[in-house]
């Protein structure tokens, strides 16, 4: 009896101890004259990166008031030295599941929604898109209480739930994860998708839509491999649907078929790039053509092998680590085998990362730069081995060893995704660039990300909406 209680207390303590999470950010006295950034070097995210050099920037209210190459004298303003620094835009995630935890295969580790929002802002990620999670309704109560000031998060937008086949991907995911948890916990799991499998279901989507999400979500994809998909006619009704009522449509995918489906389907963006074979050019020239974007999320993938193959727990970045919730960290540092044997299906998925998956994330980035598709920047996360915040620094740097330049992967980040949500989501954002008038939603950072992409995460201040934030280590 006494050995049966000991799983019961475990899953209790790190559910009360989820509750209960160290605060990350906090707000910081407000300076009613503002604040001037003195000798800063600045990174506009305009005109494919340039950046202006030793400025002084005036932040006044919540607003980018000045940006002046002359030194500025203003009464009463905090002054912050910005030599040997970078200016950036506040960076945008635009791939993550806010409302789960990290997964770590062998560890019950519990929601940490609030933590993963504060551990955002610690790491200067100022808006999220978030793929899904909650019904609209609830992701909508959470935006009004991160705009009103009452939850500390970055400015969140939402497909609500995804949708996907019926058994279909994250269907398998899920049910494999809650295996791990005991069943008075599971009711505490996000829901994250909807079954449709037949025309005859798209009242499930109007539902949905009625809600007023930002996107529509559709799951695309075969995993473990060979498992079931969502039909393209299927597809293609739930995308007019979508644009009948002016909600774009965002499809993960896996393979090249997919991308054939999501194209044809009039679909806005892509979820994910190809990551099962090597992306065909010719595809990929059809998305630039018709100015779908994606969002290739290769150091989800990178981890997932790392996991899988290399028995590689600890290979996170300083940011990273801070920006873990405890229990995640207790359960990385206590690995235990989580193999199936031969014979279940996602013991073949792992077996074909290591022989092709994992070889081609880097090229496939290549492949759609050379075709000149727009490349936005998204982590996933917290997904397998993921922590939001600082896993989006890392992200960056994968997308430098795709090919793009670190001007271009921190273009990915900020005005490219902000252009995203004014043309395709119809959203009124004036972030993502820095220039006279825009939301103080900014980073700022010791060294020069344009030389190496690593310096985002040497952070020295946080603006949220401009104020500068306290960052709790
Ligand atoms: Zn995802």
């Amino acid at each position: 009896m006494k050995n049966r209680l000991w799983p019961v207390i475990l899953v209790l303590v790190s559910f009360l101890s989820a509750c209960a999470h160290p605060s990350l950010v906090g707000k910081a006295p407000v300076k009613e004259n503002g604040y001037l950034i003195r000798n800063v070097d600045v990174f506009t995210a305009l005109d494919e990166g340039k950046v202006l050099q030793d400025m002084d920037v005036y932040v006044r209210g919540e607003t980018v008031a000045v940006i002046s190459a002359k030194r500025l004298d203003i009464p009463g303003a905090e002054v912050i030295d910005g030599q040997g620094k970078m200016l950036l835009p506040g960076l945008v995630d635009f791939h993550t599941h806010i409302t789960s935890g990290m997964i770590i295969p062998w560890g019950t580790v519990m929601p940490t929604m609030r933590f993963n929002m504060e551990a955002c802002l610690y790491s200067g990620i100022t808006a999220i898109m978030d793929m899904s999670g909650k019904k609209p309704a609830a992701m909508n109560a959470l935006t009004c209480e991160i705009e009103d000031g009452n939850l500390a998060g970055p400015h969140l937008f939402h497909c609500g739930m995804g949708f996907t086949g019926k058994g279909a991907h994250p269907i398998p995911m899920v049910e494999k994860m809650k295996k791990t948890f005991p069943w008075f916990v599971r009711p505490f799991f996000p829901e994250i998708v909807i079954e449709v499998d037949d025309v005859t279901d798209m009242d499930r989507l109007e539902d949905h839509l009625a809600q007023g999400p930002d996107f529509t979500k559709i799951y695309l994809d075969d995993l473990p491999d060979d498992s079931p998909k969502m039909r393209p006619e299927i597809v293609h009704e739930i995308v007019k649907r979508s644009h009948e009522q002016g909600i774009p449509v965002l499809i993960h995918i896996g393979r090249n078929e997919d991308v054939r489906v999501a194209i044809d389907s009039g679909a806005d963006g892509i979820a994910h790039n190809v990551y099962k074979e090597p992306l065909d050019a010719k595809l990929a020239g059809e998305l630039a053509a018709r100015g779908m974007f994606v969002i290739p999320t290769v150091y989800v993938f990178h981890n997932l092998n790392a996991f899988i193959n290399e028995e590689d727990y600890d290979h996170y970045c300083d940011l990273e680590w801070e920006t873990m919730h405890p229990s995640s960290i207790e359960a990385l540092h206590n690995p235990e085998p989580f193999i199936s044997p031969e014979g279940d299906p996602w013991t073949d998925y792992y077996r074909h990362f290591e022989e092709t998956y994992a070889g081609v994330l880097h090229p496939n980035v290549r492949v759609l730069k050379d075709a000149g598709v727009t490349i936005i920047a998204g982590t996933d996360s917290p997904n397998l081995g993921m922590a939001a915040g600082g896993s989006l620094h890392v992200e960056l740097e994968h997308l430098v060893r795709g090919g793009l330049t670190p001007a271009e992967a921190l273009l990915a980040a900020t005005s490219a995704p902000a252009r995203i949500l004014r043309e395709v989501f119809h959203q009124d954002v004036k972030f993502g660039t820095i220039e006279e008038g825009v939301d103080a939603d900014l980073l700022l950072v010791e060294g020069d990300p344009t030389e190496d992409i690593r310096n985002t995460r040497n952070i020295a201040a946080v603006f949220y909406q401009g104020d500068p934030l306290v960052r709790n280590k």
